[in-house]
Formats: structure tokens, C-alpha cells, sequence
């Protein structure tokens, strides 16, 4: 993809400056490009134009506030929408009063339905300390039957002693029987796949969901399906009562607009989100952060936010007012930018909040680390004379020892710092002014 959303819309906002409010003009101009990003985000036609116009109506007419302009007032509206559109809120599992609770996986083979059998396992044990017991009722492919026990085991669940020559619905019952005889909270229903629709195994998941009843039928769907998931969706809508969706595979490269026409067609919450091949890969779906990564875009909305909240403007002005009249850049400058950092919930929530493609880069940062050596080198400026941090030139060898001792480091650390300021000083002046804030305000667009 050649630029995200966000950059494209404040493109086009430049040809229209000064228009103060979104009209049927601008707003065709920026509505085909949110087409096409959700297009490339692999959301389906029909959900895509749905959306449009949804977003359209919403959007015309909007006064454009303070200083933003039309292209950040759209993007928030379409994140919005969008977010909206996906689930309101983070959506939970629903316990039933009188235990065992039983969840129903369906899906096509290969969606991930063993995999995320054993992490909502572990989820469950971890999170809602409850007993789970699974049970495979796949008998057409024995190994996937020992796959399923090796994974519980990893989960630290257990699993009932399914074997192939037993009917799948017999099996089901049998475990639920095991199930209440042994006090288990939870009985978790894996079932065989295929490759893609067939009647036979539509027929075979809708006996079991009658034998079993399950409180929760969760359909299971790999986000890199793209465009197929909405039909695999439909079918499985069709003969099952979903109660949720768990979206899989989202570590991939896709943009995960799976997700978006799978919640239209089955009007069923996604509830879960599958990160990783490993145990502990299942987060709890959160429609506010997915929709920033459906634009491309990350949670931008919100990083011009705190941007707008956190950061002291006028301190960010007088130092670009600064740079730009000739003045130095001393360290006094540079604790306030490690101050502003700081405000903005610190390293590890803007990485959060950057777009996918700039925080898989940075991903190999290690944050914490990060976060500890902007506190050290604040110890650092803090433990300095008022005159030093004006005058950084003046720190030679002996004030570097008492600096050193000051902020309880080495005196390496003290040159670290001063190098690392000079850097800045020299980025400073390359940028003219503004610093963190322009590079910021540049890519909230
Ligand atoms: P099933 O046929 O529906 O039971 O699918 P499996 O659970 O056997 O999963 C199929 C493949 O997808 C396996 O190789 C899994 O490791 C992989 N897989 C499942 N969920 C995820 C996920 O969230 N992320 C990644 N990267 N791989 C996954």
C-alpha cells in the first residue's frame, strides 16, 4: 500500500483549506478514498458501500471545530463508524447461571478452531479460574483428535478420550455427562471441518448444537480469508444461532477487514482475536484499535488527541520560536521534550498507537528498556547547576563525576546523555522548530 488513509485525506485537504464545514463536494473526493482503502483492506464490496453511505450522512454538514480541518474531522468520523459498526465495546463471554458452561467451536478446517480450543482453555483457567474439559468431535481425522489433547494438556485443561469410531454427537454427550459428573465449569465442543461448505457437515454441527444446547457457539474465521470469510460467515449464520465470532491469524499481514463483513453478515460481536500460533495468542477484540488498522492508520485519532491534550503547546512554541530565532537548544529544552514524551502516556502507549507499518519497525524496541533510559536521563539534566544545563559546554571531566554521582550513574551515562542532546540539537535545527510536535501534528495529518 503506497500511503494510508490518513496521509491521502490530508493531501486532499489541502486543496481545500479554508472550507469550514464538509460538504457534497469535498466529501466525494474524500469518500472514494476511504473506498479504497477499505477495499484494500479486503472488506467486501457490498459492506463497503453500505458503509459509505452511512459514513456520508453523518459526515455532511459537520461544522469543522478550533483547528482541525475537514480531512481530520472525516477520518474521525469514519474510525467512528467503523469501530462502531464492529461491536460497541469490548463484548465478554456470557456464564451461565448453573454450570457446566458449553462452547460450541465452528468453522472451516484450517480457521484455527483447535488452536484458539486450547487458548480460550488457557483463557479460562488463567483469567475466570474455572475447570474446563475439551472434547474433539472431529472422527474423520484421528489426528485431529491428538492434536486436540497435546494442546489442552498445554492449556492445563483437560481432554475427554474421544475415539473415531464413535458417533460426534455421542461423543458430545458423553463428555457432557463426564462434565457434570466431575464438576467441570466448562465444556468446550471442537468440531471437524472441511475445506469448504458442505451440507453433510452443516447437518453434523447443527445435531450436535441441539444435543449439546451450548450457551456460546462461537464461529471461528481465519482474517486472512479476506473477501471469502463473509460467505463462509453466511452459511454458518444460516444454520447456526451464533453468539460470537473469533477472528484469527490477525499477526498476518492483513488488514483484518474480514472483520468488518463478518460482523455485517452474521450481526454476531467478535469476541476474540487470535495474535499468535501460540497458547497465549487470544486477546479480547477491541473494535476501537481494529478499525485503525482496517484504515491503515493505527489508532491515529486518538494519538492526535492526546497530542492536542497532553502536550504543552505554548512550551512547544517558545521553543520553536526559539530554534527558529537563531537561539540555542540547551538541556533545558531537552527535559522538556523528555517531559512531553512522557505526557503523552509514555513510549510504550504511543507505540500503541502508531500505524501498523511504523510500529512493526519500532516493534523491536524493547519498550520498558526504553521507558527506563528517559527516566535516567532526566536524573541526569536534574542533577545538573542551572548554569550547566544553559551552558552545556561547560561540562568537562570533574562536573561530569559530580553529575555522574548526582543522578547515582556512571559518568558514561552522562556522556550518553550529551551526545544524545547534541543529536537532538542538530535535528532541531534541520527541522526548524516544533520539533516532536510537528513530526506528530505531520502524521495525524
Ligand atoms: P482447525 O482446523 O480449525 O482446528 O485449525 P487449527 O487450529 O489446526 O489451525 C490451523 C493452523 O493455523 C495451525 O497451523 C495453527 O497454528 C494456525 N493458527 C491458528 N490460529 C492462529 C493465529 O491466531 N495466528 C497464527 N499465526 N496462526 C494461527
Amino acid at each position: 500500500m503506497a500511503s494510508n488513509l490518513s496521509d491521502r485525506l490530508s493531501r486532499l485537504v489541502k486543496t481545500m483549506r479554508g472550507q469550514a464545514r464538509i460538504t457534497e463536494t469535498n466529501v466525494a473526493d474524500m469518500m472514494r478514498e476511504v473506498r479504497m482503502a477499505l477495499l484494500e483492506a479486503d472488506v467486501a464490496l457490498p459492506v463497503v458501500r453500505d458503509f459509505i453511505a452511512r459514513v456520508k450522512e453523518k459526515a455532511l454538514g459537520q461544522e469543522v471545530v478550533g483547528s482541525l480541518n475537514p480531512g481530520q474531522v472525516l477520518v474521525s468520523i469514519v474510525h467512528k463508524e467503523l469501530a462502531r459498526t464492529m461491536g460497541e465495546g469490548q463484548q465478554e463471554l456470557h456464564f451461565p447461571a448453573n454450570p457446566p458452561m458449553v462452547i460450541l467451536m465452528a468453522g472451516l478446517q484450517g480457521a484455527g478452531k483447535t488452536t484458539t480450543t486450547a487458548k480460550l482453555t488457557r483463557w479460562l483457567i488463567e483469567k475466570k479460574k474455572k475447570k474446563v474439559l475439551t472434547v474433539s468431535t472431529d472422527v474423520y481425522r484421528p489426528a485431529a483428535m491428538d492434536q486436540l489433547r497435546t494442546v489442552t494438556a498445554q492449556a492445563g485443561g483437560e481432554c475427554f478420550p474421544a475415539r473415531p469410531d464413535q458417533k460426534p454427537v455421542d461423543i458430545a454427550l458423553a463428555a457432557l455427562d463426564q462434565c457434570r459428573r466431575q464438576y467441570f465449569d466448562v465444556l468446550i465442543v471442537d468440531t471437524a471441518g472441511r475445506l469448504a461448505i458442505d451440507e453433510a457437515l452443516m447437518a453434523e454441527i447443527r445435531d450436535l448444537h441441539a444435543a449439546v444446547r451450548p450457551t456460546e457457539t462461537l464461529f471461528v474465521v481465519d482474517a486472512m480469508q479476506g473477501q471469502d470469510a463473509m460467505n463462509t460467515a453466511r452459511a454458518f449464520k444460516d444454520v447456526l444461532p451464533l453468539t460470537g465470532i473469533v477472528l484469527t491469524k490477525l499477526d498476518g499481514d492483513s488488514r483484518g477487514g474480514a472483520a468488518l463483513s463478518v460482523q455485517q453478515v452474521t450481526q454476531t460481536p467478535i469476541k476474540f482475536a487470535g495474535v499468535s500460533e501460540k497458547i497465549d495468542g487470544l486477546e479480547a477484540f477491541d473494535p476501537d484499535r481494529h478499525a485503525g488498522r482496517v484504515l491503515g492508520m493505527g489508532d491515529i485519532v486518538s494519538l492526535v488527541e492526546s497530542v492536542q491534550q497532553n502536550v504543552d503547546v505554548a512550551a512547544a512554541q517558545k521553543l520553536a520560536a526559539k530554534v527558529k530565532s537563531g537561539e540555542s537548544f540547551d538541556l533545558n529544552d531537552f527535559l522538556s521534550q523528555l517531559g512531553q514524551m512522557k505526557n503523552m502516556g509514555g513510549l510504550s502507549s504511543l507505540m500503541d498507537k502508531l500505524p501498523a507499518q511504523l510500529a512493526s519497525k519500532a516493534g523491536n524496541l524493547d519498550m520498558d528498556k526504553a521507558e527506563r533510559d528517559v527516566r535516567r536521563m532526566e536524573a541526569v539534566i536534574l542533577s545538573m547547576t542551572p548554569l550547566e544545563r544553559t551552558k552545556p559546554d561547560l561540562i568537562k571531566a570533574s562536573r561530569k563525576r559530580r553529575i555522574a554521582a548526582g543522578a547515582g550513574v556512571h559518568v558514561q551515562e552522562v556522556n550518553k546523555l550529551l551526545k544524545q542532546f547534541e543529536q537532538m540539537r542538530d535535528m532541531m535545527k534541520k527541522m526548524k522548530g516544533g520539533g516532536m510536535m510537528k513530526m506528530l501534528k505531520r502524521m495525524g495529518g
